[in-house]
């Protein structure tokens, strides 16, 4: 596959300039609920029924949440203390706005933090809000439910506002970010474990007060899926390959996903010409609100009936295909490296796909778990068989993984992930190139394939299990 023709879809994504919206400055954005998203999704439908493909654009709603302006968050009593943002704190995604000075009170902490991560039950009962005075600020700690969750208590008890803080175990010492999952209409801040152990300990010693500044804007927005149905093949035997079309509020995604939408738009349109009679059925998926949680591919499966969820043989996502400091990942399908997160019977199959396709070029990979942070997760729960392929992330490089892959050592694979500078300058071509190789070779392989992929299950005997998961989509939730 041409790498300027991917580099062609990318550039000719630019439109008219963003007007979008008239009031609320936005970086250039494809996020879904935004003109970006809506100019990213008519290019692609346009391309795809001109190639002679059955374009389908499913609308859903969804939860659109938008900082507008910085939060602040300060300590006033006893002594005076400003927190920095992004170091000590982060406004947690659906947080409500306001103008809040209220005294802190703990709800039910671990300190120090017990042995395990994620053990604690702080604010995760209605109970441990027993008492609570109106009007205060709750200090909840990281625990076992969701931040929603204990937000949710906090606000049912009387809370002007809510502080989370890092449970305090090695790994779990930063400011948290995450999502509230549903907007909670007051300020609600997630901080560093030292922040938050610090007010622990002045509030037990006498008054403790804070003034928390929230801007936001929380609502309902619509936004689509992308459904694109090839000509032929036999429709009980369905290949479907995705990748998401939208990117975060902050920046334009052109590796986190214009890589993936792009290479998939290039085989779809090289299929359309080359391949006249496939054994079985190829569908693209252009997913909406991926970055939101993982959105479009649940409302495209939640919207199947169970005939035509069983019709898909393989789900191929393709998410980040040209991390500047990329790895080769492939997602453990037959859960070897990550026993208890494998996926449905079939998956090995898919894994062995793309293993085998960079080994026979000599290009090593390695493995990463079905964690809860891809498009493939409806499918894998609905048991679809599933797969695909990653450069990385916010992750860093280790040494072993530079003697692996090259690059550098120490830094993260997209160091421009979720931020402004995911653009064009972001992709690294060659990795561009690797993985848009073993993606068309391993979806023109399931599609040529005579069998569906439940015919060697070998190393799959059990069906995957659903549990709870610390990511629900590129967000933290727990
Ligand atoms: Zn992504």
């Amino acid at each position: 596959m041409s790498l300027s023709r991917l580099g062609a879809h990318l550039r000719r994504r630019r439109g008219p300039r963003p007007r979008w919206p008239p009031t609320v400055p936005l970086p250039c954005t494809r996020a879904s609920g935004t003109r970006g998203f809506d100019q990213s999704r008519d290019y692609v439908v346009g391309q795809l029924r001109n190639a002679g493909y059955a374009v389908n654009v499913q609308p859903f709603t969804f939860p659109y949440f938008q900082e507008l302006a910085p939060s602040t968050f300060e300590r006033t009593a006893p002594t005076a203390r400003t927190y920095e943002h992004a170091t000590d704190f982060n406004t947690m995604d659906f947080s409500g706005s306001g103008d809040v000075t209220g005294d802190i009170v703990p709800i039910d902490l671990v300190l120090p933090p017990g042995p395990t991560p994620s053990s604690n039950t702080s604010g995760c009962e209605a109970a441990d809000f027993a008492g609570f005075p109106a009007g205060a600020v709750a200090l909840v700690q990281r625990g076992t439910c969701t931040f929603g969750a204990k937000a949710q208590n906090a606000k049912t008890a009387g809370a002007s506002a809510v502080v989370i803080f890092n449970e305090g175990q090695p790994g779990r010492t930063e400011a948290l970010s995450g999502t509230l999952g549903d907007p909670i209409d007051i300020p609600v801040v997630g901080t560093s474990f030292d922040v938050g152990n610090e007010l622990a300990d002045l509030a037990q010693a006498g008054t403790t007060t804070v003034h928390v500044t929230t801007s936001t804007l929380s609502e309902n927005r619509a936004t689509y899926n992308v459904i694109a149905d090839a000509p032929s093949g036999r429709a009980d035997h369905t290949v479907a390959v995705g990748s998401h079309l939208d990117s975060v509020v902050a920046g334009p995604g052109i590796n986190d996903d214009g890589s993936g939408t792009s290479q998939d738009l290039e085989m779809a349109l090289q299929y359309a010409k080359a391949v006249k009679n496939p054994t079985n059925h190829l569908r693209f998926l252009f997913f909406g609100a991926e970055e939101e949680g993982l959105l479009g591919s649940a409302a495209y499966v939640a919207s199947l009936s169970q005939d035509q969820t069983d019709e898909i043989m393989a789900m191929l996502d393709f998410d980040m295909m040209a991390s500047p400091n990329f790895a080769r990942f492939v997602y453990d399908g037959d859960g070897s490296d990550f026993p208890g997160n494998e996926g449905p019977t079939g998956s090995d199959i898919i894994e062995s796909l793309f293993t085998g396709y960079w080994a026979g070029r000599g290009l090593a990979s390695g493995t990463i778990p079905f964690d809860g942070r891809s498009d493939s997760v409806a499918f894998t729960d609905a048991g679809i068989p599933s797969g695909g392929i990653f450069a990385g992330a916010e992750g860093i490089k280790s040494e072993e993984q530079v003697a692996k892959y090259g690059g550098t050592a120490g830094v993260a694979y997209d160091k421009c992930y979720h931020q402004a500078c995911d653009t064009l300058a972001n992709l690294n071509t060659q990795a561009m190139g690797q993985f848009a190789d073993n993606a068309a070779n391993a979806t023109a392989r399931l599609v040529m394939r005579d069998n569906d992929l439940t015919d060697n299950t070998e190393t799959l005997k059990a069906k995957r299990t659903t549990k709870s998961q610390d990511f629900k989509g590129p967000q933290l939730v727990r």
